[in-house]
């Protein structure tokens, strides 16, 4: 048996294996949560124009700089400016007068300063000025938050709604991203049936239902990928790579669940094993954690020409118990996804915590348990409490479960009480 790779070892190697997908344009609400692949630099300046943050009246500063309630300054009051008035609006200010201003209107040349209502007598043809703004005040000027040039978006940015605002409000209708990747997702065993036919035939006497597709095709689904959920595929090469064939041309990436192991109707392994076929070429091998140790990692290759090198579609090869392959998902798949996004491939924060409860683990393996993670209010930090047993079958408790917790390889014990690392579930 050849030597484990450590968890490190085979993400390297699956992330060494994905690239960015091309990126394209998109209208900006179909790039919320997508990777920006641009930096986007303003062409408009915010605000486009000086213009006032209070409804009251354009003045020169100096005209009204005296103005108390002893003493109020009268002005005549020249016309007025709304916010959307154009042409109709007061676009020059002699000294000696002033024009009705309201939120968002352009100040007109000559002005300085805006007084709001609240300190004149809202009066016209003539006002009754009180108070002194100082100058500048009530003027929100242009470029002040944004200017020309400035990068308002770098390239790798995940777009939420408040960069979608931004973008639309300097005019952009669209901006570039990277691609939702579409991922194929089949679960592999002869024993599998489809949710929602009954159980009740002589033949599916050792039958069980297939969780895994939809575990993992909700799982792609969460990390910002389009699952193409196939379903099932009983334990026949041929019948395996028919499908397989079909999904590689329409998907960017593929993965299988089951049929990894040592067992003798393994058809994902002996299907694809030998290392680099003609249209495939894929690492089978043991990685040293648990549960997950067995994994495979490669490409389907698709397509290509003389001139042209096929296409090179990432394809994991997951276990088939469906805590071993949600626990690979998100140790592999979750960060090689992110990547073909444009994403940091990291997803997880790890945290500390404190264990409830002493653990075992086996040497040399680097155990992910179940765990469920509280963080005290009163300072006194998190806590985690080991959620049913070790076991891969496990699939209740990884249900109530929202965390994983970490016992590296060098250890056997942790008591209750020792410091963990948490990776947190479902963070986004
Ligand atoms: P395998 O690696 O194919 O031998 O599968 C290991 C264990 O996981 C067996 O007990 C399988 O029945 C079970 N298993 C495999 N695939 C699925 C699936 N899609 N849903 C639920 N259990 C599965
Ligand atoms: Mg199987």
């Amino acid at each position: 048996m050849s030597a484990l790779r450590t968890v490190e070892e085979h993400l390297a190697a699956v992330l060494a294996g994905v690239t960015p997908l091309d990126d394209f344009r998109q209208p900006l609400l179909d790039a919320l949560d997508l990777a920006c692949a641009e930096d986007v630099v303003a062409d408009v300046a915010l605000p486009r124009f000086d213009n006032s943050s209070m409804d009251g009246y354009a003045v020169v500063q100096a005209d009204v700089v005296t103005a108390s309630d002893e003493a109020p300054v009268r002005l005549p009051v020249v016309g007025e400016i709304g916010a959307g008035m154009g042409a109709d609006a007061v676009t020059r200010l002699d000294p000696g007068t002033c024009a009705k201003i309201m939120t968002g209107a352009p100040l007109p040349e000559g002005a300085d300063a805006v007084v709001p209502y609240e300190w004149t007598d809202r009066g016209a043809p003539e006002v009754w000025i009180t108070r002194s703004p100082a100058t500048g005040q009530h003027v929100r000027y242009a470029g002040e938050d944004v200017d020309h040039g400035d990068l308002l978006v770098e390239a790798g940015t995940r777009l939420g709604p408040r960069h979608v605002g931004l973008l639309a409000s300097v005019g952009r209708a669209g901006v570039r991203v990277r691609p939702r990747p579409r991922v194929a997702v089949l679960s592999t065993g002869s024993e599998l049936r489809e949710a929602g036919t009954p159980l009740d035939d002589d033949a599916d006497r050792d039958a069980i239902y297939d969780g895994n597709s939809w575990l993992l095709a909700a799982a792609v689904r969460r990390a910002g990928g389009i699952p193409l959920r196939v379903g099932l595929v009983p334990d026949r090469p041929d019948a395996f790579l028919r499908v397989l064939r079909e999904q590689r041309g329409r998907a960017d990436a593929v993965i299988t669940s089951g049929g990894i192991s040592m067992g003798d109707w393994d058809v994902v392994k002996e299907a694809l094993s030998g290392g680099a076929g003609d249209d495939h070429d894929v690492w089978f091998g043991g990685v040293a954690m648990q549960p997950g140790k067995p994994q495979g990692f490669g490409h389907l290759l698709h397509g290509g020409t003389e001139d042209r090198p096929p296409r090179r579609v990432p394809f994991f090869a997951l276990p088939g118990n469906p805590v071993s392959s949600y626990v690979s998902f998100e140790l592999f798949v979750r960060p090689a996804l992110r990547r073909m996004m444009g994403l940091a491939p990291e997803s997880h924060v790890p945290v500390t915590a404190r264990l409830t409860h002493r653990v075992t683990s086996p040497p040399g393996r680097r155990q992910f348990l179940r765990g469920a993670l509280t963080v005290a209010t009163d300072g006194s930090g998190a806590q985690v409490e080991p959620v049913g047993g070790p076991g891969s079958h496990l699939l209740g408790d990884l249900a109530s479960s929202d965390a994983l917790i970490v016992v590296p390889e060098d250890a056997t014990v942790l008591e209750a009480g020792a410091d963990v690392t948490v990776l947190r579930l479902d963070q986004d």
